[in-house]
């Protein structure tokens, strides 16, 4: 996701881009169903316009009207309603294959932009002037920038001898599509339960997407019993908000552990998305932080290279890091703060919790502030966020 969307920033400004993706066209063309339906923030949307890839995702796309945060057994809950902040929806569900087949499908309509696919690089070299990367078949390709937009396990991240930190978290987060007796009606509704947030994402279709972490030895015997014993146990934690529920399809699993890049710059290399930092999945703001960062590097070499200039010199580099460090640190210690604060029955904890739920639903500059953030609208933003204001 996050290296399609660069890719198309660049091309779309005129700045001739390569892309090398592991996998077939055919995969691209049609990429699989893997369970993950993604929440898209308003200014993820607005990165995804700018790319010239919504209008493709948009009939796929659920609005979020609402958020409402819950914590069982406290006696407060937050409710986010987007007409606080005007008309627009808070944010949109799309399934994870339509976001990709959207933005292969914009892809391969830029003329700036060459598409390798069923490619690896196998090595990279940078020096003053630019970069070389091979690619396991022999072929030599030579830039001013390369991006390592390669997720998680970024193998071009480790070519540039670059670091990580790492933390298991030894949870499970299960996903599923239920479809619902009872109108959602755009609700995104998130639990904190002591073992692992629970949430129901509005789909088209009157369906939601489950996202549920357990620590991950329940999450495996849960993802091993039946559908009966599995419902029984998804029901349980969900409450019946939305009348009864049956299961679409089928469920799948993801081990969770945080990943950050020691550095998200090397000579002649920028980390993108997943490859820079992947975050916990419960806030839904992971591959919204990595279209910010694709956005925020279009952005500079888009200026440099319309002025001639080197679009891949350090000082673009280190521009780069500062701004996306900033914004990805304060994400991390978001989604990992919370995802521990509300795994705890530790009592100063709790009590530090039912105090921030008081206070997040009565002081409304604090809710419009995190309603912000949650719609990515919050900090150094992009250009092509920035223009339009929610
Ligand atoms: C259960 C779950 C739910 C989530 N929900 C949300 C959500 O609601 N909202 C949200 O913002 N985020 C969500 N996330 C996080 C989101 O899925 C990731 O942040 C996102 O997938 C990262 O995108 P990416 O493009 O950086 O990396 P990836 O999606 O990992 O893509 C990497 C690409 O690089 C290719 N590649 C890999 N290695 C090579 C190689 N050596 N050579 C060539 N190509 C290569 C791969 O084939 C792939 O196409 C969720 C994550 C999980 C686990």
């Amino acid at each position: 996701m996050v290296g399609l969307t660069l890719a198309l920033l660049l091309a779309r400004e005129g700045v001739p881009t390569l892309l090398i993706e592991r996998k077939s066209k055919a995969a691209m063309e049609n990429p699989v169903k893997d369970g993950r339906a993604i929440a898209i923030a308003y200014g993820s949307r607005r990165i995804l316009e700018g790319a010239g890839a919504w209008e493709g995702m948009a009939p796929s796309a659920s609005p979020i009207f609402d958020i409402a945060v819950i914590e069982r057994n406290a006696p407060f809950h937050v409710h986010y309603d987007h007409r606080e902040l005007g008309n627009e929806p808070l944010g949109h569900i799309v399934e994870h294959d339509a976001v990709l087949r959207a933005l292969y499908a914009a892809a391969v309509k830029e003329k700036a932009l060459t598409i390798l696919d069923h490619a690896e690089v196998a090595a990279f070299d940078a020096d003053a002037y630019g970069c070389r990367l091979t690619l396991t078949d022999g072929r030599e390709v030579q830039a001013k920038l390369a991006v390592a937009a390669d997720g998680k396990r970024s193998a071009l991240r480790a070519m540039a001898g670059i670091g990580v930190q790492e933390k298991d978290y030894k949870q499970l987060a299960m996903t599923c599509t239920l479809a619902c007796a009872k109108p959602h009606d755009g609700l995104a509704m998130e639990k904190f339960l002591p073992s692992g947030p629970f949430a129901a994402l509005p789909m088209l279709g009157n369906r939601v997407s489950i996202v549920w972490t357990e620590p991950k030895e329940r999450g495996e015997s849960l993802m091993r019993v039946d559908e009966a014993l599995f419902m029984e146990a998804l029901r349980e934690r969900m409450g019946d908000f939305l009348g009864e529920v049956t299961l679409e399809g089928k469920r799948h699993a993801y081990p969770l552990t945080f990943l950050q890049a020691r550095e998200y710059i090397a000579p002649r290399l920028a980390l993108a998305g997943d490859a820079a930092h992947a975050i916990h999945p419960l806030a839904g703001q992971g591959v919204n932080l990595g279209l910010r960062d694709a956005a925020a590097l279009a952005e500079l070499v888009a200026a440099r290279a319309k002025l001639g200039l080197d679009a891949g010199d350090a000082a673009l580099l280190s521009r780069y890091s500062r701004w996306r460090r900033f914004d990805a640190l304060a994400m991390i210690l978001a989604t990992d703060g919370l995802n521990t604060l509300f795994s705890t029955d530790f009592p100063p904890l709790k009590a530090a919790r039912n105090l921030g739920f008081g206070a997040v639903n009565a002081t409304k500059p604090i809710k419009r502030f995190l309603m912000r953030h949650a719609m990515g609208m919050v900090g150094k933003l992009p250009n092509v966020v920035a223009k339009k204001t929610a």
